[in-house]
C-alpha cells in the first residue's frame, strides 16, 4: 500500500465512499477526518479498528468483557466464603458488614484484571522510550542554554507511571459511569517529583490505542513539567520560559505584535478574561491585577456552572473569553517533536518496537488519524474548526496549528505531502527542543 486512498470506515465500521487520502489528512488532519466521519470525529484506522475513547464503552471491548468476567468469578469466590461464614455466625446484617469490610479487596480483584502485568509492562516500555528520548533531546539541544538543561532533565526524570493510588478511586476503579480514560500528570507530595496517572479505561484499552498516539500523550504530559505556566509559577519569574526557549512563545501563538497575541492562532489572555477573573476573585486575591502579571502564561479561569452553558452554543457565554492556551499548546508541540524523532528512529531501523513489526507507510497515517480523532473528540470542540475560549485549544488548532508546526513532525509523518501546493507564508514552523 502506498499512495492510494486509506481504507477508512465510518463510525459504524462500514467502508466509507468518500476516500480519505494521506494528502488530505496532512493538509488539515481534523478537517479531513471530520468530513469523512460526518462530524462525529470517529474514525477507524487502516485495520478498521477503533481507538476507544468513550468512558462508558470501554468495558464492551473483548478485553473489557474478559476483565469483568474474570473479576466477577474471583469476587464470587470471596463472597461465597463470606456467605458461608455469615451463615454459621448468624449475625444480623453479617453479609452487609462483610461486604463493606471487603470493599477494597473486591475492588483490588477488579483492578488486577485491568492492570495486568503485561499491560503495565507495555505502558512502561512506551513511557520509558518517550522519557529517554525527551531527555536526550534536551541534552543534545543546541538552542537551550546549557545552564537550564539540568533543571529540565531533572523535571522529566522525576516522572514515573502510577497504576494505583488509593486517593484516586474514580481513576483506578471502574465507576457506574464507566472506566476513566484519563492519563494525567500529578505532582507528588513535596513537589519534587510527579506521577503519570494511568486510569482504568486507558489501561483496559491499551491494546486498542495507537502506540504512537499514546506516546504523544505521554510526551505531552511529560512536557507539562516545564510548560510556560509551570515555570512562571515555580520560578516566580514571569516569562522565565522565554529564557529557556527564546522566541518559542511568540512562534507558537502565531500572531503578530511583540508578543504574538494579535490575531493569534493560540489564544492569549484577553483583556476581558483578566477583568472577569479579577472581578470574580477580588475577595480572595485583593491585589489581583498585580498577581496576574506574575503568571502571564497561565490560563485565567472563571468558573461557569455547566447548567448555564447552552449546549447549542457551548462557547458563547457572556463570561467566557479567550484565555491563555500556552500551558496546553506547548506540551502538544514538544510531544510532537519527541514523537517525530521516535518514528524517524523506527523508520531508520526498519522495525517498530511498539508495533512489534516493521513500520509501514500507512502506520504514519494511522497515527495522524488517531491523534486527530483523539484531539477532535475531546470535549472542547469536537469537529469545531474555530478556536475555543478554554485552556485546551480546539482539535483543529491543536493538530494543524500546534502539532504540525513542528517541521520534523511534518517531515517524518507527512513527508513532502505536507508542503505540497502550500504557499510559503502558510507554513508554520517553530523551533523547539533541538
Ligand atoms: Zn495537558
Amino acid at each position: 500500500m502506498g499512495e492510494g486512498p486509506h481504507p477508512v470506515c465510518n463510525g459504524n465500521c462500514e467502508p466509507d465512499e468518500s476516500k480519505l487520502t494521506f494528502n488530505a489528512i496532512c493538509e488539515n488532519p481534523v478537517q479531513a477526518i471530520c468530513q469523512v466521519s460526518k462530524g462525529s470525529g470517529m474514525l477507524t484506522d487502516s485495520f478498521c479498528s477503533f481507538d476507544i475513547d468513550d468512558e462508558s464503552k470501554a468495558k464492551y471491548t473483548p478485553e473489557g468483557i474478559k476483565a469483568t468476567c474474570m473479576s466477577k468469578l474471583e469476587q464470587q469466590r470471596v463472597l461465597g466464603m463470606m456467605e458461608y461464614r455469615c451463615r454459621r455466625n448468624r449475625e444480623p446484617d453479617c453479609m452487609q458488614t462483610q461486604r463493606m469490610k471487603s470493599a477494597e479487596q473486591l475492588a483490588q480483584i477488579e483492578r488486577s484484571k485491568i492492570y495486568t502485568p503485561d499491560r503495565k509492562k507495555y505502558f512502561t516500555k512506551l513511557f520509558t522510550r518517550v522519557k529517554s528520548k525527551m531527555i536526550s533531546m534536551i541534552e543534545s539541544s543546541t538552542r537551550i542554554p546549557q545552564k537550564h538543561k539540568a533543571m529540565l532533565t531533572k523535571k522529566v526524570s522525576g516522572v514515573n507511571p502510577l497504576f494505583f493510588d488509593s486517593d484516586l478511586p474514580d481513576c483506578f476503579n471502574p465507576t457506574p459511569e464507566g472506566h476513566s480514560l484519563t492519563i494525567a500528570l500529578q505532582e507528588d507530595e513535596g513537589g519534587e517529583s510527579s506521577s503519570l496517572v494511568v486510569c482504568a479505561g486507558a489501561m483496559l484499552n491499551i491494546e486498542h490505542t495507537n502506540p504512537y498516539a499514546l506516546m504523544h500523550i505521554i510526551g505531552h504530559e511529560l512536557a507539562h513539567t516545564f510548560d510556560p505556566c509551570a515555570l512562571d509559577n515555580e520560578t516566580g519569574k514571569p516569562n522565565f520560559f522565554e529564557e529557556v526557549f527564546p522566541q518559542l512563545i511568540k512562534c507558537i501563538r502565531g500572531g503578530k505584535g511583540a508578543d504574538g497575541c494579535t490575531d493569534a492562532k493560540v489564544s492569549c489572555n484577553s483583556e476581558a478574561v483578566k477583568r472577569e477573573f479579577c472581578e470574580t476573585y477580588r475577595s480572595v486575591i485583593p491585589e489581583c491585577e498585580e498577581y496576574i502579571k506574575t503568571i502571564p502564561n497561565c490560563p485565567l479561569y472563571v468558573e461557569i456552572d455547566d447548567s448555564e452553558i447552552d449546549p447549542k452554543h457551548p462557547f458563547e457565554h457572556p463570561r467566557l473569553h479567550p484565555t491563555c492556551q500556552l500551558e496546553e499548546a506547548m506540551p502538544d508541540f514538544f510531544g510532537s517533536e519527541v514523537l517525530a524523532n521516535i518514528i524517524e528512529e523506527d523508520q531508520k531501523s526498519g522495525w517498530s518496537e511498539s508495533l512489534n513489526r516493521p513500520l509501514r507507510e500507512m502506520d504514519k497515517m494511522d497515527t495522524l488519524i488517531a491523534m486527530s480523532a483523539f484531539h477532535t473528540r475531546l470535549k472542547e470542540g469536537a469537529c469545531f474548526m474555530k478556536n475555543v475560549p478554554y485552556s485546551h485549544p480546539s482539535g483543529k488548532v491543536r493538530v494543524k496549528d500546534i502539532i504540525m508546526s513542528s517541521p520534523n513532525f511534518r517531515k517524518v509523518v507527512c513527508g513532502a505531502r505536507a508542503e505540497e501546493g502550500k504557499p510559503e507564508s502558510e507554513e508554520r514552523s517553530c523551533r523547539g527542543l533541538l
